[in-house]
């Protein structure tokens, strides 16, 4: 493990360490400790990152898709091996318990295995003409320089999410990875380095993000920005990538709703609100964000969920049987207490938490439940991005879907009922790119992940994933008949 080491921006296949910006310090979220510096790029850097990856770009693109995959299949074996290292090396820059971490790790290197295969599997097409002599082809195209920007929740799937498919497709790449949690895209960035990926077709900056993020806005030599983040951001890419059209893939904030109707089985509801809210902390884009119980079972339901949630026990990620960690930074902290505080003084109740901890440095706040919630409250409509849910009841399945529905976000949905009809009826009606029925983890490499409405543009996973940096070219020949 690299921790303590001062780490470098990976540029043209070099790593460079030295910049006139400085260093910016990694800290561990669960201790406040400084783990790591990396370098403060800006400007001069990100400018050398995309000429190396347009060098590069021909040749990547002219190998056979199964000379790219071949990298691919390579790096997805390299980081299986390396699991449990990288595993501790995320938990340590980001905060989440270790089981989480390890999963994380398996999840991300899922997209280079996925993204191995769909390489071989980007087709084109011939339509069948409505004039005699003339054939007619569409002819899939990598779209050229991709930007793939990361945030800090998920340091080492979100990278993978974006770079598997930038590369299978035959593009190359500038990645600027979050400034929490820039660690474990470097050792993703070694991996390929260890497996000959050729230089220039991965390149890494880590620094000023407002710097970086204009000049791969202003650069037409980049052709697609991959980001995930904030929605408030992702509003900013594009405008700033108006001025040259350049195509966008974002994958933004959520603010999902949980349904539990009064035929749903209960304890498995209670049990997956529980993992959906308090995973990471609460600090997963589909985290649930709102409950909605039907009124009949909602105080067995809700005296289940406060069971649970006394079982959660908070901590270091590295420690043993800690199942909940630190939030990210002081800014996440207050966001937190921000919402309960405003909840409280608007006439919400706390039933479990409600309160932060000091454990051991960093910024922790207990897992909370608000009863008594109502609409006027921000928590209702804010992404919160930290362990609190509000729980509200609901009487009509339709008041439901239009309360679930109320919300300029549309990333996931949940639902919990086993009535068939009513699964699909409302699953139909529910503005969201994702659904889980009976299900609180729907993300999985080979389906397309991404949102609606202010939640975003584009799909990463599935078949549909790869498609977001392809370009298709159509060809018109006129023949003679001979
Ligand atoms: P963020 O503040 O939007 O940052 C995301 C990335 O954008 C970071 O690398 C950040 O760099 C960079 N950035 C910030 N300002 C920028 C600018 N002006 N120009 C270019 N890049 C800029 O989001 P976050 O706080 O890291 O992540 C949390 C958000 O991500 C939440 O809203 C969450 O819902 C969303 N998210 C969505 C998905 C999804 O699949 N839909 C998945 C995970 C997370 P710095 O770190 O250097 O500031």
């Amino acid at each position: 493990m690299l921790v303590g080491t001062k780490h470098g921006m990976y540029i043209n296949g070099e790593w460079i360490s030295e910049t006139a910006g400085g260093v910016i310090d990694v800290y561990n979220p669960a201790t406040l400790e400084k783990i790591a510096e990396v370098p403060n790029g800006s400007v001069k850097e990100t400018e050398r990152a995309i000429q190396a990856a347009k060098v590069a770009f021909e040749p990547w693109a002219n190998l056979t898709a199964r000379e790219r995959s071949s990298y691919l299949y390579k790096a997805y074996h390299k980081m299986m091996e390396r699991k449990e290292e990288l595993a501790r090396l995320l938990t340590l820059e980001q905060g989440k318990p270790l089981r989480e971490a390890r999963g994380e790790i398996e999840f991300a290197a899922s997209f280079l295995l996925w993204y191995a295969e769909e390489a071989n599997r980007v087709y084109g097409e011939m339509i069948p003409s409505s004039k005699k002599g003339k054939r007619l082809w569409v002819v899939p195209k990598p779209i050229g320089v991709v930007a793939a920007i990361t945030p800090w929740n998920f340091p080492s799937a979100m990278v993978t999410r974006k770079v598997a498919p930038a590369i299978a497709a035959g593009c190359t790449v500038v990645l600027k990875p979050a400034e929490q949690t820039p660690l474990s895209a470097i050792e993703i960035v070694k991996i390929f380095e260890e497996v000959g990926l050729p230089k220039g077709v991965l390149n890494l900056v880590t620094g000023d993000p407002i710097e970086i993020g204009k000049v791969l806005m202003e650069s037409s030599d980049v052709r697609s920005i991959t980001f995930t983040g904030s929605t408030e951001v992702g509003k900013l890419l594009m405008k700033g990538s108006a001025q040259n059209v350049k195509k966008l893939s974002l994958e933004l904030g959520g603010h999902a709703p949980l349904l539990v109707l009064e035929d749903a089985d209960l304890d498995l509801a209670a049990e997956l609100a529980v993992a959906s809210k308090y995973r990471n902390c609460g600090q997963t884009c589909i985290c649930t964000n709102r409950i909605f119980v039907q009124e009949s079972v909602k105080e067995e339901f809700t005296r289940k969920l406060q069971e649970k949630v006394k079982q959660l026990q908070m901590g270091n990620g590295l420690d043993d049987g800690v199942t909940i960690g630190p939030l990210i930074d002081k800014g996440g902290l207050e966001k937190v207490k921000r919402q309960v505080e405003d909840a409280i003084s608007k006439g919400a109740n706390v039933i479990a938490g409600g309160k932060e901890w000091k454990g051991p440095g960093g910024y922790y706040y207990e897992p909370t439940i608000l009863n008594n919630v109502s609409n006027h409250m921000d928590i209702m409509y804010e992404e919160t991005f930290g362990p609190v849910v509000p729980i509200v009841s609901y009487t009509t399945i339709e008041e439901a879907i239009q309360a679930a529905n109320d919300t300029d976000y549309g990333l996931a949905a949940f639902l919990f009922t086993n009535d068939l009809s009513k699964a699909i009826t409302i699953m139909e009606r529910l503005e969201y790119g994702i659904i889980g029925i009976n299900d609180v983890f729907p993300g999985t490499a080979e389906a397309p992940f991404g949102g609606v409405k202010q939640s975003g543009l584009g799909r990463e996973g599935g078949r549909e994933g790869i498609q977001e940096f392809i370009e298709m070219k159509y060809v018109s020949i006129a023949i003679k008949d001979v």
